[in-house]
């Protein structure tokens, strides 16, 4: 017992958040609307909204990058970043708050985003230990069901997905633009890695999510993914994911009822049909991870 609070203990320490080298790291810009944009970096992707009364940004990747995304920004559009909306808590989707703060921007998010923010947190799925973020980082608007933002002709709805990637989530719905940025709701090219030990998520909270979501769009709407490249407008890749989240969840808690153990369960690879989809280059978690994933959740 002794010896594994001490290997945790160092594995925290030795695993610095930021370890990352993000000297070679570009951002790439892409117009998907007349007033909206994807930012390609390190991290999660970033919206940018040019609205009438200043841009609203969707996360802020990681803090050494904000000097580039703010290049980047000022090359869409001189206004000022008005408004940073937060998808969840993780360092790779907020980092950068505190220099858009300091900028002037009103950092808005999920109560919960402000709390997980605000302690020392450690995901023992991943061995990460976050510490505490800095007040500047916080958001300062925050709500706890839905929030909506009015620029000029368009609506923003932020609304909160319970017990999903984490406990912290929102995805958001522009509803002229017809866009829906999902942050870790969503993503392409890889299983979707999911907060289930200590986090607040699960795979269920995923998949209520992807679905509400989906009940909002049609074959026109573009979605975003906070990981991967963005898919094609239209719904057909974010059904093909939920179609993957319900087979593997459904496959996994089968096991489970004939009293299969984690390991005979990952090693029976629940994920097969899927791997060639979501095992892509930038893959973030391997097959056995996810199958981990949603055997914890769907065994608590
Ligand atoms: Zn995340």
């Amino acid at each position: 017992m002794i010896k594994q609070i001490i290997f945790i203990f160092l594995l925290g320490f030795s695993l610095p958040l930021y370890a990352q080298d993000f000297s070679g790291v570009q951002i790439e810009s892409v117009r998907i609307d007349d007033n909206f944009y994807v930012l390609y970096g390190s991290g999660g992707n970033i919206g940018v909204f040019t609205g009438e009364d200043g841009l609203i940004m969707i996360d802020t990747q990681y803090a050494p990058l904000s000097g580039r995304i703010a290049d980047a920004i000022a090359r869409i559009s001189g206004d000022n970043i008005k408004f940073v909306i937060n998808t969840h808590w993780h360092g790779d989707h907020t980092g950068g708050n505190e220099n858009f703060n300091a900028d002037g921007a009103v950092i808005v998010a999920h109560e919960y985003v402000k709390r997980r923010m605000s302690m020392e947190v450690f995901l023992p799925l991943y061995n990460s230990r976050v510490m505490p973020s800095p007040i500047g980082a916080l958001p300062t608007v925050t709500f706890m069901e839905n929030i909506s933002f009015h620029s000029g002709n368009e609506s923003l709805k932020v609304i909160h997905a319970p017990n999903a990637h984490t406990d912290t989530d929102a995805f958001v719905h522009f509803e002229q633009a017809n866009i829906i940025h999902m942050g870790d709701l969503l993503w392409t090219g890889s299983y979707p890695r999911i907060d289930v030990q200590h986090g607040g998520g699960s795979v269920q909270g995923v998949i209520s999510a992807v679905e509400q979501a989906l009940a909002l769009a049609d074959g026109d709407t573009q979605f975003i993914s906070g990981h991967g490249v963005i898919p094609e407008k239209g719904t057909a890749y974010v059904e093909s994911y939920l179609a993957m989240l319900h087979a593997v969840s459904n496959r996994v808690a089968g096991m489970i009822e004939q009293g299969m153990s984690q390991q005979q369960i990952i090693a029976a690879r629940p994920t097969a049909e899927f791997d060639a989809e979501f095992l892509g280059d930038n893959a973030y978690i391997d097959a056995d991870m996810f199958s981990r994933i949603v055997y914890i959740s769907l065994s608590k």
